[in-house]
Parts: C-alpha cells; sequence; structure tokens
C-alpha cells in the first residue's frame, strides 16, 4: 500500500438483528461516518440499514472486513438515543441489535423524501384575461408556491386554465419541498380558562415542562377532572421552549377524538402512530420527527422508539395502563422506558391517571416523583353514585345475566332520554361451548384455552392465536344433533338479552373484533357521543377516555370477572378498569348512576368503587405488596420456557432452576406450567425470579442463562422483567 491511499477506518455497526454487539465494517476511502449515521450494510446474503455506533470497531483488518455500502442522507440518530437503546438492551436482556430494530422501522424514511413538482409566477402576463385567469393569478400573486392541481381546485377553475398559462410562460414549473405531515400547533392558539385546581396544576406542571430538565410529575385526578386540558398546558410550555413533545396513548381507538381536542387547543393536529397507520404515512411522520418538521406526535408504546431530534417532554397518558406493557421479542414497560429516556436526555415526563398504578404512587408518595391532583370533576360534572347489585339477592331471570335492578335502572335511564353502558370484558358471545349429552367441550387446538364463540360470525374462535373454525350443527364427539349450549356470557350474548327486553331501543355493540376495523369503531364512538344509541355494550375498548355527554348509567354485568385468576395483581387491575368505567357515566350536569353486579359486593375491590375510598384500598393493597417484598418493594423477573413438547419445555426449565446461582438476595419459584400453558401449539413453563429492592436480577438471570446448556431443538427462553402478572 502507498503512503497516499491511507487504511479504511473501520466502525461498529448496529444491524437489526439479534445481534449481542455491533458488528465492524470498513469505511471506503472518501465516505465520511459518524456515531448515529445511518447506513446500508451487507450481512450475508443481503444488506441491511444499520446504525454506525459507539466506540471503535475493534482490532480488525479493515482489509477483510466488508465495507459500508451507502450513508443515507437522514439525520443522524443522537446519543441520547443510542444510550438509550443501549440501556433497554441491558435492562430487559434483549439484544441490542433487536432494541435497534424498533428505531428502524420505517425504512424507505431513510432517503430524503422527493420533493413535489409544483408551478411558480414568472413575471410574464397572459395574453388576455378571462374571469377564470383573474381567479387564478389572484391566488398565485399572494406568493405562495402551487402544485398545478392544488391551484387548480383553490381557484375552482379546470387545470387546463392553468396548463394555458403554463405554456404563454406565466408559470414555470418548480420543485417543492415536501408537504409537512401537520401543520405547526400554536402553544398560545387558545387559553383556555380553567378552574382554580386546575390553573394551580397547570401552573406547576408549565414549570417542570418548561424546562429542560428530568423530572417525573403524577397529574392524579378522578376521571372527568379535566387532566387533557391541565397537561395541554404543559405541552404549550414545553413547545415554547422549543422542544418536540411525544404524548403515548394507550389504546388507538382513542386517538381520533384526541386529535381533535388538541387541534381545538393549538390550531393542527399532532401526528399520529400506532400500528395501523399506512405504510407510506409511517415513513413520511419518522423522516419528519427526525427532521423536526414535525412538532408533537402521539402515539402508541412504539412511538417511544422514534428518531426525535429535540425530544423534551413525553405525557403518558393513563399511565397504569397494561398495554403500555410490549411481551414480544423486547419485552418493555413505555412507561418506565418513557422515564429512562428522559432521564438520559435530562427532560420532564408526565404520568396521568385517575388510578395510578401502586408503584407510581409509591414513587409520588415518596417525593421522588412530584404530584399534582384534580380532586374534582369538571364545571357541574358530579361523579356516579356508585352501589354494587348482590346477584344472590337479585339473581337474573333463568338463562340470562343482566339482574332486575340493572333492568329498571336502564329503563328509567332509557325513559329520560339518557344512554346506558353494559360493561363486559369479554369478546363475542359465549366463553364455552358444550355438548349436553357427553359434555364435550369445544377447545383450541393448539392452546390451552375454550373457543368461544363468535355467533354474529357464526364461529368459534380462539382468543389465544386466533385459531377459527365454523360451529358445527353437531356435537364432534358423539354426533348428537342440536345439543350444544354457550355457556357463560360475551357481549353479543349480553346485546341478545338486551334487545329482548328494550325491543325499540337503539344498541351498539362495540369490542374490538368489528367488523370494519378502527374506522368502524370510530363512527361508531362518535355516533355514541352525538347521542345516536341508547344502550351501548362493549368490552374494555368503551372504558378508557371517552366523553360520551348523554351516558348517565353504566352497568358492570360480570364485576368480578377479573378477580378470578389468582393474579396478585388482580385487585389493582380491577379496581382500575372498574373506575375507568364507571367514570364513562355523568361526564355532563346530570345525575349518574354506576352499578356493579357482583357475587362478592364484601371484596375489597367492589367496597373501594362504591365507597369511592380509592386511598384506603391503595394503601391495603401497598401494604400487602410490601409485606410480600412484591414490586415496587422487591424485584421480579420471568423467565418463559416454551418448546413443541411439554417434556422438552419443562426438562429445559428444570435445567435453568439449577444453574441458578446462589444470591442471598435473590430465589427463584418454580418451574410451574405458566398461566397460559399452551399457546400456538407451545408448550410454556415459567420460572419467577424474586429479588430484594436492590437486588441485581438482570445480573442473576444472565448468569443463569450462562451456565444452563443453550436451549437446544424447539426450546425457546424468554426473559420478562418486571411481568405484568406474577
Ligand atoms: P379526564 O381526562 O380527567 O377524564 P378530560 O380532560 O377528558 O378529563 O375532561 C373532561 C371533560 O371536561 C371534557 O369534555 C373537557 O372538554 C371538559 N373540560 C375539562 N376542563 C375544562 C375547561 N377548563 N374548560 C372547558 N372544558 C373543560
Ligand atoms: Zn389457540
Amino acid at each position: 500500500m502507498t503512503q497516499d491511499s491511507p487504511a479504511p477506518s473501520v466502525v461498529p455497526v448496529m444491524v437489526p438483528m439479534p445481534a449481542e454487539r455491533p458488528y465492524s465494517y470498513a469505511v471506503p476511502p472518501g465516505m465520511a461516518v459518524a456515531p448515529g449515521s445511518i447506513v446500508r450494510v451487507p450481512l450475508g446474503p443481503r444488506e441491511v440499514a444499520g446504525i454506525v455506533w459507539d466506540g471503535d470497531g475493534g482490532k480488525v483488518d479493515p482489509r477483510k472486513l466488508r465495507p459500508i455500502s451507502q450513508v443515507f442522507d437522514c439525520p443522524a440518530i443522537d446519543a441520547p438515543m443510542r444510550r438509550f437503546v443501549d440501556w433497554v438492551a441491558d435492562y430487559t436482556l434483549s439484544p441490542p441489535g433487536m432494541v435497534a430494530r424498533m428505531l428502524l422501522r420505517a425504512p424507505a424514511a431513510f432517503d430524503p423524501e422527493p420533493w413535489i413538482d409544483g408551478i411558480a409566477r414568472t413575471h410574464a402576463l397572459p395574453d388576455r384575461m378571462t374571469a377564470a385567469r383573474v381567479r387564478v393569478l389572484e391566488l398565485a400573486d399572494e406568493g405562495m408556491s402551487w402544485t398545478r392541481s392544488g391551484l387548480a381546485h383553490a381557484a375552482g377553475v379546470s387545470s387546463t386554465v392553468i396548463d394555458g398559462l403554463r405554456e404563454q410562460g406565466v408559470f414555470e414549473d418548480v420543485k417543492l419541498p415536501p408537504r409537512p405531515v401537520v401543520a405547526a400547533p400554536d402553544p398560545g392558539y387558545v387559553t383556555p380558562a380553567l378552574n382554580p385546581d386546575q390553573a394551580a396544576a397547570a401552573s406547576t406542571l408549565r414549570e417542570k415542562a418548561g424546562q429542560a430538565a428530568f423530572s417525573v410529575t403524577l397529574l392524579d385526578g378522578v376521571t372527568g377532572s379535566g387532566k387533557t386540558e391541565v397537561y395541554f398546558e404543559a405541552i404549550s410550555a414545553a413547545l415554547d421552549r422549543g422542544a418536540q413533545v411525544l404524548i403515548l396513548l394507550p389504546e388507538i381507538a382513542l386517538t381520533h377524538a384526541f386529535l381533535e381536542r388538541f387541534q381545538d387547543r393549538f390550531g393542527a393536529k399532532p401526528a399520529e402512530w400506532h400500528s395501523d397507520l399506512p405504510p407510506r404515512m409511517r415513513e413520511r411522520v419518522w423522516r419528519q420527527v427526525a427532521e423536526g418538521q414535525v412538532r408533537v406526535v402521539a402515539g402508541a408504546r412504539s412511538a417511544l422508539f422514534l428518531p426525535f431530534m429535540e425530544l423534551g417532554l413525553v405525557v403518558v397518558d393513563e399511565e397504569h395502563d397494561p398495554a403500555y406493557k410490549q411481551e414480544d421479542r423486547v419485552f418493555y414497560n413505555a412507561r418506565d422506558m418513557a422515564i429512562v429516556r428522559a432521564h438520559i436526555a435530562g427532560f420532564p415526563v408526565i404520568l396521568a391517571s385517575a388510578t395510578p398504578s401502586i408503584e407510581t404512587r409509591v414513587n409520588a408518595l415518596s417525593g421522588r416523583y412530584g404530584r399534582v391532583a384534580l380532586p374534582a370533576r369538571y364545571a357541574e360534572a358530579a361523579l356516579p353514585d356508585l352501589k354494587a347489585i348482590d346477584m344472590r339477592r337479585s339473581p337474573p331471570a333463568r338463562g340470562g345475566f343482566l339482574s332486575p335492578v340493572l333492568l329498571d335502572a336502564a329503563r328509567k335511564t332509557l325513559s329520560r332520554g339518557e344512554q346506558a353502558l353494559f360493561f363486559l370484558n369479554r369478546r363475542g358471545y359465549a366463553p364455552l361451548t358444550l355438548c349436553c349429552v357427553c359434555g364435550h367441550r369445544f377447545q383450541c387446538p393448539s392452546c390451552s384455552s375454550w373457543l368461544v364463540e363468535h355467533r354474529f360470525r357464526g364461529q368459534l374462535v380462539c382468543h389465544q392465536c386466533g385459531h377459527t373454525e365454523a360451529r358445527p350443527e353437531a356435537c364432534p364427539s358423539c354426533g348428537a344433533l342440536d345439543h350444544l349450549i354457550a355457556c357463560g356470557p360475551g357481549v353479543e350474548r349480553i346485546a341478545e338479552e338486551a334487545v329482548g327486553h328494550f325491543p325499540d331501543a337503539r344498541i351498539i355493540v362495540l369490542s374490538s373484533d368489528l367488523l370494519g376495523g378502527v374506522r368502524r369503531l370510530r363512527l361508531e364512538l362518535e355516533a355514541i357521543a352525538k347521542g345516536e344509541a341508547d344502550i351501548v355494550i362493549g368490552t374494555q375498548l368503551v372504558a378508557k377516555g371517552h366523553n360520551f355527554p348523554n351516558m348517565t348509567l353504566v352497568g358492570i354485568v360480570d364485576a368480578d370477572l377479573g378477580l378470578a385468576n389468582g393474579d396478585p395483581r388482580a385487585a389493582e387491575r380491577t379496581f382500575q378498569l372498574l373506575s375507568q368505567v364507571t367514570g364513562r357515566a355523568g361526564r355532563t350536569g346530570k345525575k349518574s348512576l354506576g352499578l356493579l353486579q357482583t357475587y362478592q359486593p364484601d371484596h375489597p375491590v367492589m367496597k373501594a368503587i362504591v365507597s369511592g375510598d380509592a386511598e384506603a384500598f391503595y394503601d391495603k393493597e401497598t401494604d400487602e405488596r410490601q409485606r410480600a417484598a412484591m414490586p415496587p418493594f422487591g424485584r421480579l423477573a420471568g423467565l418463559i420456557v416454551s418448546a413443541a413438547t411439554r417434556a422438552e419445555a419443562e426438562g429445559h426449565a428444570r435445567t435453568l432452576r439449577r444453574a441458578a446461582p446462589r444470591a442471598g438476595d435473590i430465589d427463584v419459584l418454580g418451574p410451574a406450567e405458566a398461566p397460559l400453558a399452551l399457546i400456538g401449539g407451545r408448550h410454556r413453563f415459567r420460572l419467577l425470579v424474586h429479588g430484594d429492592k436492590r437486588s441485581d436480577i438482570q445480573k442473576f438471570v444472565r448468569s443463569m442463562l450462562a451456565a444452563a446448556d443453550k436451549p437446544r431443538g424447539s426450546v425457546r427462553v424468554q426473559v420478562d422483567i418486571d411481568p405484568q402478572s406474577f
């Protein structure tokens, strides 16, 4: 090699693969890359997009390495984001490449968006004027650049008018920059009138959000207290200091109404980010977030991995919601990781909820998080009157599920022209179908779960894996005809019962398997808000965040449903869900009622809901957690071992257990069959690692995994740090 051709340098590149560390690549002479650059690199037989990582590429002879093929013309992934990826990988025990993959999920966005064809006014004048030409030129002389069809449309003329002017040289062709996916929000577009509680909360949050410094604040306010209005003020303060803002929402069905509310306050919508976004839109949002053109994003948990240029505030709405936990590939909780991201980059986080998680509440009480409270509903609205219906005393009619007390309340509600909601967190018609001749039960062929009848569709469906079969006439086991019976209710069955009692009522059933998807759901939600339904029957989709002004009765069909599964978090979750659902009633001044059908009216959850004494309930739950050293007073990790056969899964789980190191502050429970012992044909066993608050549970699990034999054959191990259920 001669003096004037220096050896190419070597850089580490994080590729979107289950790679434990970045791979080394050679940088060809003349190519400029820096940590954070997005590059195209060869990987095996293909090419992938990766991120140039920090550090040197190792002591490898660059001539032996494959070269980077291209540097994309794309903003670099900044240092805090790279630290965040490393941190998430380390915490969740995931390969960093898999975390980086979440960041790289918009491949076409790495190339700049193409400029669009436009036209611009020259100094030339047309040969003669017509009325149409006058309109076109008036608009064009306002100085904006236009697309040909845009100008024609705005002027209300056909595009041949524009073409004529173009031929005469009155317009020339120009390239216009890509349009923003959303207009810029204006922090001062509307100055809302806040009540004194709201104003006090808003001023605290404004102060926090106005600083580029790490802080976490819980905005704790009853349903309908105006949490959204209040955190909008914090967003306005963050926008004022030039920060980008991310709002995490637990449910995409909620986004539409949210976007409109945001627009009312800021004069423009935030960009959306969720799995339902069309691919082209995803690419554009990704790119414009990276370029800093999009200032506010409202999105699902994956929005946390968008490459913001100057993220400066994250709001986590309904922070307690289980939907923030991803349990696939990289197991992470977006609420917790939002706090980590804020800590790394040094900016504030706001957690909003009417029913905070125990973890968050404990942190707020100890002073680690700030806390602002909204104790009352906005304006005239009062919280609903809440009562338990003891189902042992007022049982439903034979074959029914709605007690006379609830039906009576519904009758009164409808007679006043108001709306009722019957809530049951179970899709379909019936959770179990059985043959009353031979007792045969319909089970999923590849899961340990019963098939749920969906009568509208005439199908039996597995809610775990999606397996679907037609509902037969005859029992497949004994052949008896017409002896299949539906056991237990789903929303479809409640709808059938409601139709029987209220034949003239307009009834809407809402659940996530609605034909027509999110669009249909949105229309139905709008119809309900406009009063175009009398009775709404729904699953947890209707529980969250909606404002239905005319809804004054909420009936919980089975308040005990979530309590039976033996999960220590069950009481907390049920309390949160029931508070949310009953919170749909009485959002305007009208008197409202929430009725809970239960067989355990003395259960602490029912008592807490009925008495409205959330604090006492939380205190007791917190105490129990503390005594058992459960989170947040202790640490947990789940190891799920799955395999094609039960024996393989159990065998490897035992191997792992034997590989556990000795540690005074950590012990291992299990293996036991996982709560869902069979999913999609895979048998599952679970080990639970339980440690003190200060124990290094990740280190412990790592050494278990390292000491055990590598999983062989069909065996897979998934690590779930901070599992949702325990
Ligand atoms: P939460 O999120 O606490 O359940 P919301 O923010 O959805 O409450 O507010 C409940 C309802 O009260 C909404 O319809 C909202 O528009 C209205 N509201 C709350 N605060 C105000 C305010 N200061 N001015 C006008 N309307 C308000
Ligand atoms: Zn299944």
